[in-house]
């Protein structure tokens, strides 16, 4: 490979983004303690007109449809496109806790690898008890990728990193901060909405429903590999 060709996100030729096109593994959480989650969908490249609509049954955006594998594992970036474990790069970016209050991580373990779903699948995130109306903060700088309101996530904040090889999913909250919108730059430490029990959640239990997944090349918001949180911020 020539050093100029090494460039990450242009290395992958096209012949393998038409795989991954293909069989792309549309990622999703859905957190309520006691609830099924669904999430882990599959996805094939949902057209635009149909992603801020939700699936009835599911709580899934139209587009996330059974066409491929089942798990998000299935599309797991090769290492050229990693080029590092992702856990160790994002303990690199330094992430904030995503609540103002004082949080326990070590709560966090075990959360990502419980089942949902009756078992069918999992969790892939981290569930974090506050009382309703707890601001919620950006864990770092970055993007909003998406604003979404789903059936099983409720009100819900997909957020990039700077680098766009991350998303970090904020899910169940109350409401958003006013004027948040899609395609804001939000710095670290920043309120973008408030802890509540929307979507599956239930309703004698606020939380914050967290999520990392690593962005695939395409960078949609809809779709990555599901990374453990608990792994990324523990002591
Ligand atoms: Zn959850």
């Amino acid at each position: 490979m020539s050093p100029r060709g090494r460039r990450r996100g242009r290395v992958i030729p096209v012949l393998i983004a038409c795989f991954y096109a293909g069989v792309a593994v549309g990622w999703w959480i859905h957190a309520a303690i006691g609830d099924p989650h669904p999430e882990a969908l599959v996805a094939t490249s949902p057209p635009a007109a149909t992603i801020g609509e939700a699936n009835e049954s599911t709580g899934e955006p139209l587009g996330t449809v059974s066409a491929g594998p089942p798990r998000v594992a299935a599309v797991s970036p090769t290492a050229e496109t990693i080029g590092a474990d992702p856990i160790a790069v994002l303990r690199r970016h330094d992430l904030r806790l995503p609540l103002e209050d004082d949080v326990d991580v070590d709560d966090w373990k075990g959360h990502f690898a419980q089942r949902r779903g009756g078992g069918a699948r999992g969790h892939e995130a981290v569930d974090i008890l506050a009382p309703r109306h707890t601001p919620v903060v950006a864990v770092e700088d970055g993007t909003i990728a998406r604003l979404f309101n789903s059936k099983a996530g409720g009100i819900t904040i997909y957020q990039f990193d700077p680098t766009e090889q991350f998303c970090y999913y904020y899910a169940h909250l109350q409401r958003y901060v006013p004027g948040l919108h899609d395609g804001q730059r939000i710095s670290k430490g920043e309120v973008i909405g408030y802890v509540g029990t929307t979507g599956n959640a239930s309703p004698n239990t606020p939380h914050l429903h967290f999520a990392i997944f690593q962005l695939t090349d395409a960078k949609r918001w809809w779709e990555g590999r599901p990374i453990d949180p608990y792994l990324v911020f523990k002591d």
